[in-house]
């Protein structure tokens, strides 16, 4: 980080702000010119807050050079992070796709979803318990009963199951669920990340409806610096004035991920496109830009479900989708 005073500052609130960075662990590397001094900050800047420095009557402005992210960096962190649920492995070359229903519906409806995705290859099962709904009004999803019901589908398949958190006070239900969501809205829920942060389970991390991935990285880093170090990032489309499609996906956040960070990354070609049929190119295009995985919607009967039946495959469908993305994984960008 390197700030830049304002001209002929004053000298003692310089050597104040020195001792306060050196206080923090930092070297101060100080360079001055005929009209402006600028101050050189080595070391982890990470805690440094930009606003407190902003604020002060002797800075003129402040340039980072290292991101703000440090337990998520790449740079700090070569290796792929390989994350681990049951026997499916996400991260490091293995390719891990989640598929399930938008939410759970009922015993018979989620079993037959459960076992036709397994039956295709899946490596976990996902289904919402919990619903982030536009509308009050819509089904709101079965809550604890459907938990109950994705841990019964768990031991009938043998699938690890996802499901989506929309509040802290629902936590004590989700013990036994083996990678917990955090949906599109809730990116930015730091309460929430922090909590999540402490425990010893994987998180599934969903990219914010309108977020940077720098965003998404930040939120990622309140989750990592609690010590949990299982995250796995997905990207599901993004808000933009496109409305031929429910979001815009942005497959560059791929090799751009990749390239910011070491955790693994999904993508939802459900939620991204809001269409049934288009859920297969983009799933190929995801596979080939060297995604991690997929996300995937899946219904034995999408035109009667309850929640997102548009973007929902068929098993066979899926089952199509599953074989299509295989074939590309040999030549996948990595
Ligand atoms: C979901 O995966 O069920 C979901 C609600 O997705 P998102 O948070 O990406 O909208
Ligand atoms: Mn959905």
């Amino acid at each position: 980080m390197v700030i830049v005073l304002k001209q002929n500052p004053d000298e003692q609130k310089v050597e104040q702000l020195i001792r306060r960075l050196r206080g923090m662990g930092l070297k101060i590397h100080q360079s001055r010119g005929q009209h402006s001094t600028l101050l050189g900050l080595v070391g982890d800047t990470s805690s440094v807050d930009i606003d407190w420095l902003r604020a002060m009557e002797i800075v003129e402005s402040i340039k980072r050079i290292q991101e703000p992210y440090k337990n998520a960096n790449r740079k700090f962190h070569p290796q792929d992070t390989v994350v681990e649920v049951g026997g499916a492995k996400i991260g490091g070359g293995n390719f891990c796709v989640i598929a399930g229903p938008c939410s759970v519906e009922s015993r018979d409806q989620l079993c037959t979803v459960a076992a036709a995705v397994k039956q295709a290859g899946a490596s976990m099962l996902r289904g919402g318990a919990f619903k982030p709904r536009t509308s009050p009004y819509a089904f709101q999803g079965l809550r604890g009963e459907g938990i109950k019901l994705l841990l019964e589908a768990k031991k009938e398949t043998g699938l690890p199951i996802v499901t989506e958190i929309m509040d802290l006070s629902q936590l004590y239900l989700f013990e036994q669920v083996d990678v917990i969501q955090v949906g599109a809205r809730n990116m930015q829920n730091f309460e929430m990340l922090k909590e999540l942060g402490r425990l010893h389970k994987p998180i599934l991390l969903k990219r914010g409806l309108a977020s940077t991935l720098q965003e998404l990285l930040m939120s990622a880093e309140y989750i990592l610096a609690g010590g949990n170090q299982q995250v796995i990032l997905c990207e599901r489309g993004i808000r933009t004035f496109e409305t031929a499609t429910r979001n815009t996906l942005d497959l560059s956040a791929i090799p751009a991920l990749r390239a910011m960070t070491h955790l693994p990354i999904l993508v939802d070609p459900s939620h991204a496109t809001g269409h049934a049929e288009m859920v297969k190119p983009m799933a190929m295009a995801a596979a080939a830009a060297g995604a991690d995985g997929l996300m995937i919607e899946v219904h034995n009967d999408p035109a009667n479900a309850l929640c997102d039946g548009q973007q929902s495959l068929t098993p066979a469908q899926f089952s199509d989708v599953m074989q299509a993305t295989q074939a590309i994984l040999p030549f996948a960008c990595r």
